[in-house]
């Protein structure tokens, strides 16, 4: 059992020709409303891949709530530890121009109201997972009441976006801390060498138990602080159409696979089968493979 403990959010994009300046207003294209937030993306990918899942996080009573409640369902998320009100659903405002690139405001909405009182509340669902998977997008006094309540047997995957000071208890509790390269340095800052098997060891020397490095098109690297030395794990070459949610779909899957008793590397070596799988497709969501097709590709 996979258990998240995460952000939901709607995406709403427009398309622009151009993104606007301050005081500048631009037309865009129609609207697309998407399922997304990290810790609803991993629910969906874990479930995808045919964990049973279940997440604890926050909407709002409004359409973008039942927008994603819809979607978790649909994927075969268990949604008893959603919890409904408070403050209005959580969103990403984001702008594309036709490069690709963008802007993004983000409303946490309901995400930042995910409580410690609400961990507590979700023992039960807490006390029957062997891996929790979280990130960032709640509050940090919430990730830390969540590591404080985790099951002596369980396992916690932190990927620590968007990027924070983390307490050392938190960080010791990972097994694994995963991050990108953009994380990696801003938790290892001014101690940062020049390779990822540097980082690797650095941000084993930070405390966790074990942490994985997302390198983009050329994989990972696995570096078990009780094994010893990092271990590169290349990703299957595949043409990238859009990489929105692939480092969710990662993340879900290493965790899945530790929770099964793969060891690190080897989960790793399925993770980015499944992140190199979600970048063949667009969206977040709706990229997301089944197991037969990740390990197809
Ligand atoms: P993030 O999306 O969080 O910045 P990465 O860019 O490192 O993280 O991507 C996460 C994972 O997604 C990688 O480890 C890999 O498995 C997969 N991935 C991302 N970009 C590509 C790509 N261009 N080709 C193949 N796999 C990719």
């Amino acid at each position: 059992d996979v258990l998240v403990v995460g952000s939901a959010n709607a995406d709403l994009v427009i398309g622009v020709e151009r993104r606007p300046g301050a005081g500048e207003t631009v037309l865009g294209s129609d609207l697309a409303t998407h399922p997304g937030g990290k810790g609803a993306n991993q629910a969906v990918a874990a479930a995808r891949l045919g964990a049973r899942t279940g997440l604890v996080g926050r909407v709002g009573e409004d359409a973008h709530g039942r927008l994603l409640l819809d979607s978790l369902r649909a994927a075969g998320v268990d949604t008893a530890g959603v919890l409904v009100g408070g403050a209005p659903t959580g969103v990403a405002v984001i702008t594309v121009d036709p490069s690709g690139d963008n802007s993004i405001v983000v409303s946490p909405g309901a995400n930042a109201r995910l409580s410690p009182g609400d961990i507590a509340a979700a023992g039960p669902l807490l006390a029957r997972a062997r891996v929790v998977s979280t990130q960032l997008e709640i509050p940090l006094d919430t990730v830390a009441a969540l590591v404080d309540a985790l099951p002596p047997d369980a396992r916690l995957v932190l990927n620590p976006s968007p990027p924070a000071p983390l307490p050392d208890r938190v960080l010791a509790a990972c097994d694994p801390l995963v991050v990108n390269e953009h994380e990696a340095r801003f938790i290892l800052g001014d101690a940062a060498g020049g390779t990822p098997e540097e980082w690797a060891r650095g941000l084993l020397g930070l405390g966790p138990r074990s942490v994985v490095i997302t390198l983009g098109a050329a994989g990972a690297l696995a570096a078990d602080g009780r094994t010893g030395e990092p271990v590169r794990v290349a990703s299957p070459a595949v043409t990238a159409v859009d990489t929105t949610g692939a480092g969710d779909a990662f993340t879900a899957a290493l965790a899945w696979r530790l929770g099964r008793g793969d060891d690190l590397a080897g989960a790793t070596g399925f993770a980015v089968r499944v992140g190199a799988a979600a970048v063949t497709a667009r969206g977040a969501q709706e990229s997301y493979p089944t197991a037969e097709r990740a390990v197809a590709l």
